[in-house]
């Protein structure tokens, strides 16, 4: 099914972190596509472009270009392609994390140096080396969404290092937001309740996680890409006109619940 009442029509939309069919950035993807966005993905090497042609390939041709995100000069020259192909650029999905797998496991005090050091450069700093490129290229303004956890604002076992990554991300949002603005370019966050993908599996207990989210929240059940694509789409478009700095729960309403 294409397009649904072309929300996104015209626009150039950048999505970063489509892995694999279970990635957030795919339903987004395939939400934006619907709305008759122009798509254009980033992947970080071949077998990695692999599976990203496998999970669009209900999308038509896609234009793809490698880029590891603690690499400089692989941003520079994603940006240059893109102002070479588009020149403007209306949109940015930023669905890229990572942590060390033994900083998801071990306690928090036990996090190292370099593991921190990574965990705050792939999964926040990321946001503000892309937005940077991408500004100049917004030149019709802009949105720029990238995800959260609400492990930003609440401890929870084993996300350790990835809560304080997304508290800092969290406030990058909103002083990007205070930058941007003037040139109509708005920074949200939308912050997803669990779901199952590689990197969700990476968090400890994470099916008891969706378990207990499933049985209290008020929805009665976890969140889906295709909820979450559908906000992303309301980020992206005009609909969220006035909207810019915010983080957004996609959560089946559970962080509004006590006990
Ligand atoms: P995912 O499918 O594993 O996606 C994570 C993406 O990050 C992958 O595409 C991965 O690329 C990319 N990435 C990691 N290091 C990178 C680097 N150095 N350069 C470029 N890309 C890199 O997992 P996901 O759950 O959809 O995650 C997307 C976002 O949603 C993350 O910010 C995550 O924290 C957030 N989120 C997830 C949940 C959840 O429960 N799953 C909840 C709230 C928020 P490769 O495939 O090349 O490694």
């Amino acid at each position: 099914m294409k397009c649904m009442s072309d929300l996104l029509k015209g626009k150039n939309i950048l999505i970063m972190g489509v892995r694999n069919k279970w990635s957030i950035a795919r339903g987004i993807a395939e939400a934006a596509w619907r709305e008759g966005a122009n798509l254009i993905f980033t992947y970080q090497g071949d077998r990695e472009k692999e599976s990203l042609l496998k999970v669009t390939a209900g999308m038509g041709e896609i234009e793809a270009y490698p880029c590891d995100v603690t690499n400089d000069e692989a941003i520079d020259l994603l940006f240059s392609n893109i102002k070479e192909k588009h020149g403007v650029l209306h949109g940015l999905v930023h669905a890229i994390a990572y942590a060390k797998s033994e900083d998801l496991q071990d306690s928090f005090l036990n996090t190292s140096r370099d593991g921190f050091m990574l965990a705050m450069d792939v999964s926040c700093y990321s946001l503000v080396a892309v937005s940077r490129r991408a500004l100049p290229l917004m030149t019709e303004g802009g949105s720029i969404v990238t995800l959260t956890y609400r492990g930003s604002v609440k401890a929870m076992q084993g996300y350790n290092v990835m809560g304080v990554a997304k508290a800092a991300l969290e406030a990058s949002v909103r002083y990007m937001a205070l930058e941007m603005g003037p040139k109509n370019i708005r920074v949200n966050a939308l912050s997803a309740g669990p779901i199952k993908t590689m990197s969700g599996k990476g968090v400890q207990n994470f099916s008891d996680i969706l378990s207990v989210v499933e049985e209290r929240s008020p929805l009665k059940r976890n969140v889906t890409l295709e909820d979450l694509g559908g906000t992303a789409v309301y980020l992206l478009s005009g609909l969220s006109s006035g909207l810019t700095g915010e983080v957004i729960y996609i959560d089946c309403g559970y962080n509004n619940v006590g006990l």
